[in-house]
């Protein structure tokens, strides 16, 4: 927060020198993303002891889901200087043609926290993430690493909020403890348990289970990442109410690489004449609207054209906000900060169906 402060200061008194813009508008991005990743870590584990998160159960490719994490940790490694390291997945072969019923982003999610500190605490060796059959019920997924380890004494501790084993280290490597309660909790709305074996200077392996459920109906093992080139072939006009101007300039700018045309709203009355005057085929809804609400909107639109497809950019602080979005009408929901492929796969299945 210091450095945003700080460095936003600057950027005005600085604004003739085009270098140092870059190098301080570049600080206060990376510092907003951290400041967000907190947040996001503060809401998820508000969320999951109250409670209030819920998991969505869906068919989910297995092969697929390590697929994407070796190419985003692909990035990674060269982010954060760290090529040296050897990373693998390894997917038991029976399983890379398997589609599980699970909540796939929750699942990644567990699994991008522990290969993330599997990096942040291994400076030389091997990282391998992967899964396999456990009993006749279960699968067993583990991130194995060759880092500092964890003393035996520590390791139900670090499950708990805020923990760290050396404060010390944690320093130099960052975080607030906060990772493996989230995960754990993931991990038990998943219907699973995490736990696991670590050697001082050796390595660590976390463990988790998750029940082996299949889907009743056979699911085409399609393509789950997209960007928005994906959407160069779909043609129609997507409305965007939004009443914020930078979240309104980001969609401008995800959107504008695409072949749809794009209309623009910040209040709800705008976006109901809006709807009524062009030929709209998908509305991006912002739900808490200067005017009208973003759900009384999703009614009265639908009243005059059912046609017209809605997705609603929940709050992610409001959990309920996706429930009360479907029950007004909208066709699915996402929530911000808004992930571009995620948005881009959203639209695409809307506006080809
Ligand atoms: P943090 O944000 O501090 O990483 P976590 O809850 O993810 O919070 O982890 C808590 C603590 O557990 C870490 O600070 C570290 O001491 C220890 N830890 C977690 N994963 C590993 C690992 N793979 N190797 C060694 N220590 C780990």
């Amino acid at each position: 927060m210091n450095a945003i402060v700080g460095f936003s200061e600057l950027l005005a008194r600085n604004y003739n020198d085009k270098e140092k813009l870059e190098q301080f508008s570049e600080i206060i991005n990376q510092r907003c993303n951290d400041l967000l990743d907190i947040i996001n870590e503060i809401l998820d584990i508000a969320k999951i002891e109250s409670g209030q998160l819920t998991a969505h159960f869906e068919p989910c490719n297995l092969k697929l889901v390590f697929e994407n994490l070796k190419d985003f940790f692909k990035t990674y490694q060269k982010k954060i200087d760290k090529q040296h390291i050897d990373f693998q997945t390894i997917i038991e072969e029976k399983l890379k043609e398997t589609v599980i019923l699970t909540d796939t982003t929750k699942l990644k999610q567990i699994l991008i926290n522990l290969i993330n500190n599997a990096f942040k605490f291994t400076n030389e060796g091997e990282i391998s993430a992967g899964c396999r059959f456990g009993n006749a019920h279960d699968l067993v997924f583990f991130v194995q690493d060759t880092g500092i380890g964890i003393p035996a004494e520590k390791h139900d501790f670090i499950f708990e909020r805020f923990t760290q084993v050396d404060f010390e280290i944690s320093r130099s490597y960052g975080g607030t403890g906060l990772g493996l309660p989230i995960v754990k909790g993931l991990v038990g709305l998943l219907g699973g348990r995490i736990w696991l074996e670590s050697v001082p200077g050796k390595g660590s392996v976390f463990y988790f289970s998750l029940p082996y459920r299949i889907p009743e109906k056979t699911v085409p093992l399609t393509p789950e990442t997209y960007s928005p080139d994906d959407l160069q072939n779909i043609k129609g006009t997507v409305l965007v109410v939004e009443d914020d101007f930078y979240n309104s300039e980001y969609l401008r700018e995800v959107l504008s690489k695409t072949g749809l045309m794009l209309l623009f709203a910040s209040y709800g009355k705008d976006a109901l004449e809006a709807a009524k005057k062009n030929k709209i085929d998908l509305v991006l809804m912002d739900i808490r609207l200067p005017d009208i609400d973003g759900y009384k909107v999703t009614r009265e639109i639908k009243t005059f054209n059912r046609d017209i497809k809605i997705i609603a950019q929940t709050a992610y602080a409001a959990p309920g906000d996706e429930v009360k979005a479907l029950e007004a009408g909208c066709d699915d929901y996402i929530s911000k900060p808004i992930n571009k492929n995620l948005l881009v796969s959203k639209i695409k299945d809307l506006l080809q169906k």
